[in-house]
């Protein structure tokens, strides 16, 4: 089953086709990279799907239901999530406050016991449990990165969609990060833009790459390695 169906997207922004008419299907339990030059519309079509961004024309169904129209917050609640390029965490407040806070949109109505689980088990899985009193300003930036991980774990995502996650790390944490994005994928849907290429062969279950708001080529790791079109534009061989 298809979780996801953008069908015919397009944003115009002026005469500009930042996405221009790209349909992409991604399937339950898929790790699906977007990759593509700096301007190639990666950003906007995840916008779109996360409802950051109106499309100009177009259709986006989740789980076979048209979303087009929602709100983010309503994509949120079916699971779309979506962690933002630029660390959107809050500085003065705990790790623990932080990821209470993105639960408690998501758990609001059952109550603080359910939100301290979650939180724990946020935490937990990106290896934070012992940073849960430390104020998040304090951390050193590839925790920062973990944190917000977490919070968008504590929304319990069915697709995850990751706007550059190694950005900025040392070359240990991008290994740390990527092990735990496999780990995190064995039960979530992820949707990986990414610009580090060894990250995305090694995670992706099939790649998209867009040039100039298109759909260049989609295929396994193996076949977009080899894709010539994708060496001469992306490669750059
Ligand atoms: P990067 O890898 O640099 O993040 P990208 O593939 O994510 O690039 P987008 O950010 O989606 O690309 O941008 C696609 C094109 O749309 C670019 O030419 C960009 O300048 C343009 N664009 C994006 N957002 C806007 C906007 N709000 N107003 C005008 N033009 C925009």
């Amino acid at each position: 089953m298809n979780l996801l169906f953008a069908h015919n997207l397009s944003r115009h922004y002026g005469g500009l086709a930042a996405v221009d008419d790209v349909s992409l299907a991604v399937a339950k339990g898929e790790v699906r990279a977007i990759i593509g030059p700096n301007g190639a519309g990666k950003t906007t079509l995840v916008g779109m799907i996360s409802g950051r961004i109106t499309p100009s024309t177009g259709s986006i169904f989740f789980k076979e239901e048209d979303i087009t129209r929602k709100p983010s917050w309503a994509r949120v609640q079916r699971g779309i999530v979506y962690t933002f390029q630029i660390t959107s965490i809050y500085r003065n407040l705990t790790c623990y406050e932080n990821v209470a806070l993105a639960a408690q949109r998501l758990l609001a109505k059952s109550g603080e016991r359910a939100i301290s689980y979650a939180v724990a088990q946020a935490l937990g899985r990106v290896g934070l449990v012992d940073e849960a009193d430390r104020l998040a300003g304090v951390l050193p930036y590839g925790h920062q990165r973990l944190l917000e991980l977490a919070m968008a774990l504590a929304l319990a995502p069915e697709l995850l969609i990751l706007d550059e996650p190694t950005q900025g790390l040392a070359p240990a944490e991008i290994a740390a990060f990527s092990e735990l994005i496999r780990a995190v994928s064995r039960d979530t849907t992820i949707l990986l833009i990414e610009h580090n290429l060894k990250v995305v062969l090694e995670l992706a279950d099939k790649i998209t790459v867009m040039d100039r708001g298109i759909i260049l080529a989609e295929g396994t790791p193996v076949e977009i390695e080899q894709h010539p079109a994708v060496q001469r534009a992306y490669l750059g061989q």
